[in-house]
């Protein structure tokens, strides 16, 4: 793109023009902020602005009809996540078609990018993110989010849920990087996803 230089003549004095007319922009919002309540502003947190229906806000897991977690342990979103802020520790379930739940699942929300990688890297829909995104707390400790809580999320209807994506080209790279890190620091072989 070619730069355009502008040359400043600081000894043309420019009038009163320009600051009549800022007076005049700053008057009008006055008033149309007075009048026609355009203001830019809103009484937070009274009163929230919308979210986009895909933003990434804290993370929800989700689970099955009985309440148990629909994580499967496969450490998939553990794997691709740039942070390194999820940790899983996996137990046994007697399915023999689910085999794995996670004991302990946990993350680190004050190193969390809000990426979204963990939801595209998971295959089971087990963790999807929520359009929370006022998260305090007043220790390190409490933003540590547990598995029961990334559960009881779920009746989140203040904020809704946020990024669950759908099909959509993101999400095969991620798993496939996920799988070929898998395979290269652990030794695991798993076959390549489908979608
Ligand atoms: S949103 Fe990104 S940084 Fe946060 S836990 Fe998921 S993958 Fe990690
Ligand atoms: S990718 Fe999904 S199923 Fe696998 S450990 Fe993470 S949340 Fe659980």
């Amino acid at each position: 793109m070619a730069t355009r230089i502008v040359t400043v003549d600081r000894d043309t004095k420019p009038g009163v023009g320009p600051i009549l007319l800022g007076l005049w922009i700053t008057l009008r919002n006055m008033l149309q902020t007075l009048f026609q309540r355009k203001a830019a502003t809103i009484q937070y947190p009274e009163e929230k602005r919308p979210v986009s229906s895909r933003y990434r806000g804290v993370h929800i897991l989700t689970v099955r009809q009985d309440g148990s977690p629909k994580c499967v342990a496969c450490y998939m979103c553990a794997t691709a996540c740039p942070a390194e802020c999820i940790y899983i520790e996996a137990g046994e379930r007697p399915e023999k078609s689910i085999e794995k739940y996670p004991t302990r699942f946990e993350i680190d929300l004050l190193r969390c990018v809000y990426c979204g990688f963990c939801v595209d890297a998971c295959p089971e829909e087990a963790i999807i993110m929520s359009r929370e995104n006022n998260l305090v707390g007043t220790t390190r400790a409490e933003l540590v989010i547990d598995r029961d809580r990334l559960m009881a999320r779920n009746p989140i209807a203040e904020h809704g849920v946020g990024y669950r994506p759908e099909e959509h080209d993101v999400r095969r790279p991620v798993r496939v990087a996920a799988l070929e890190r898998l395979q290269k620091e652990h030794g695991i072989v798993p076959g390549m996803p489908k979608r």
